[in-house]
């Protein structure tokens, strides 16, 4: 048929996913089009998810931490927090890496087409152009025909459907562009994304309360890790209701009115807050692109299967990051993407990772990567754990975080390290290097006998795997 723009490599959807396949691609000779509907390319992670999110974060961890220091002799005033300013560095701090990205896209002359994709058939791509700010259709509409195709469109908020619209009801979108700071907050979901806006907001001065409906907040890591951060945040929430689901939201003029029902239900009728954080997860959008028109398989939750080089049923057809599966994140996006655009450019690449780390950048950080105790009892895989208390490392006690632990397990026979677990602060920054240490398949010796800078946090990593090194007396 015919086409407005002819290309080698389309990308749908410019996120982390999309923008690294794309950039992956041209700089493989492909000549490549990224069709995206909003006006800056970086998807969820950089408009609306990891990078603000953090921005507003580290505001608050720095509020936290003066806090601390009255124990140290030094006091400041109460902090003046101007929500309008807080608001505009925020946005400025996404918009220096959106502009970034925009000028790499440039520089590698990948075109972006602004608009609504929806496939045509397995070769044509109809889009439908937005306008500036990429939230309505203009009308126009344009033809992009490609030779591959690397399907990169994410994952949107899942909103309950009881629960009715209205301005002081948000997702994590909407709790981001931090319109005001109420005076009571509910958070449905203790998942990370629903902890780290909890953290954003307490911090602010809301008073919160959360509903889970699984036994525990944060899912993922050792309930030992959990555990530290239970404790120290035992202040921030009003109330913890564990098992627990959100029956019924009522809007009126006075507040949100809310029905719990569950273990954790309180005894009074309805609840009354200020503000709803709806983080009860995200789902893929497979099912908004046409894909069928393509031949191309989703399953019925909106996931597109692929395998181990990123192909769909249709060969040349690829799909990365949100929209193929869990863990909805980033950096599996990203890894994702360059093997992708890898394999369609003919080279011999896949998906062949062994683990891939989660953090929650609460306060404190709680980071975590492969087996976890739980896992290995569950599978019955015999493992050793070493785990380090923060208490005896010279630098977390003046740092204040003697609360922490840095914990290693090993494969009971290689002694092999398998999965790690830190807790405090950095802790995601410091994970990297248990994830290489597995991938590099190191044992406790290898890791134990690295000699790691002192005195830092990061060597918790060295001492944990110091202790699991005595307790391995086979080892030489
Ligand atoms: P997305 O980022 O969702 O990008 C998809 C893009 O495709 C979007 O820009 C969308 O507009 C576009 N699109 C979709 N359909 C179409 C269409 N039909 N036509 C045109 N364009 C289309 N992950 C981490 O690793 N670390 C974190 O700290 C972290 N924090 C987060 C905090 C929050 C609040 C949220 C919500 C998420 C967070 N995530 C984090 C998850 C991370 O944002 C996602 O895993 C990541 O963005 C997925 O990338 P992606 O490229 O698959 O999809």
């Amino acid at each position: 048929g015919s086409a407005d723009i002819e290309c080698d490599m389309l990308v749908l959807g410019g996120g982390p996913g999309g923008y690294s396949a794309a950039f992956r691609a041209a700089d493989l000779g492909l000549k490549t089009v990224i069709v995206e509907r909003y006006s800056t390319l970086g998807g969820v992670c950089l408009n609306v998810g990891c990078i603000p999110s953090k921005a507003l974060l580290h505001v608050t961890a720095v509020l936290e931490e003066t806090a601390h220091l009255a124990d140290a002799g030094v006091s400041f005033a109460a902090p003046q927090i101007d929500v309008d300013k807080l608001r505009a560095h925020k946005e400025k701090v996404v918009g220096k890496l959106t502009g970034g990205l925009a000028g790499m896209a440039k520089g590698r002359k990948v075109d972006i087409v602004r608009g609504v994709g929806t496939f045509l058939d397995p070769y044509h791509l109809a889009v439908e152009v937005t306008d500036g700010n990429g939230q309505d259709k203009t009308g126009a509409k344009k033809v992009v025909k490609f030779k591959q195709c690397i399907i990169a469109a994410g994952s949107a908020a899942v909103h309950l459907p009881f629960i009715p619209q209205d301005p002081r009801i948000v997702d994590s979108t909407g709790a981001l562009e931090l319109r005001f700071v109420p005076k009571k907050m509910l958070v449905i979901g203790g998942g990370i994304i629903g902890l780290e806006m909890a953290t954003v907001y307490s911090a602010l001065g809301a008073r919160i309360d959360v509903v889970e409906m699984a036994d525990g907040l944060m899912q993922g890591p050792d309930r030992d890790a959990v555990k530290v951060w239970e404790k120290l945040n035992a202040q921030r929430f009003e109330r913890v209701m564990l098992k627990t689901k959100t029956v019924a939201v009522e809007a009126k003029e006075d507040g949100l009115w809310v029905k719990f029902e569950g273990e954790g239900a309180p005894n009074a009728d309805d609840v009354r807050y200020d503000m709803i954080l709806q983080a009860a997860g995200r789902a893929p959008n497979g099912k908004k692109i046409g894909a069928d028109q393509a031949g191309v398989i989703v399953d019925e939750r909106g996931f597109i299967p692929v395998d181990a080089q990123m192909r769909t049923n249709v060969p040349h057809i690829f799909a990365i990051g949100d929209i193929v599966g869990q863990p909805m994140l980033a950096h599996k996006a990203v890894h994702e993407a360059h093997v992708a655009a890898e394999v369609a450019a003919g080279q011999k690449s896949a998906f062949d990772v062994q683990v891939i780390p989660g953090v929650a950048y609460t306060h404190p950080e709680v980071a975590w990567v492969g087996y976890t105790e739980d896992q290995a009892k569950k599978e019955g895989r015999k493992v050793e754990t070493a785990k380090f208390p923060w208490a005896a490392s010279g630098r977390a006690i003046a740092n204040g975080a003697d609360y922490g632990f840095t914990k290693l397990i090993f494969d009971a026979e290689s002694h092999r390290v398998i999965g790690g677990a830190i807790v405090g602060p950095s802790a995601g920054d410091m994970i990297g290097e248990v994830c290489l240490a597995i991938e590099m398949g190191c044992d406790a010796v290898d890791i134990g006998k690295t000699i790691h800078p002192h005195p830092t946090l990061g060597e918790s990593i060295g001492m944990a795997a110091e202790i699991a090194h005595g307790s391995c007396t086979d080892v030489p």
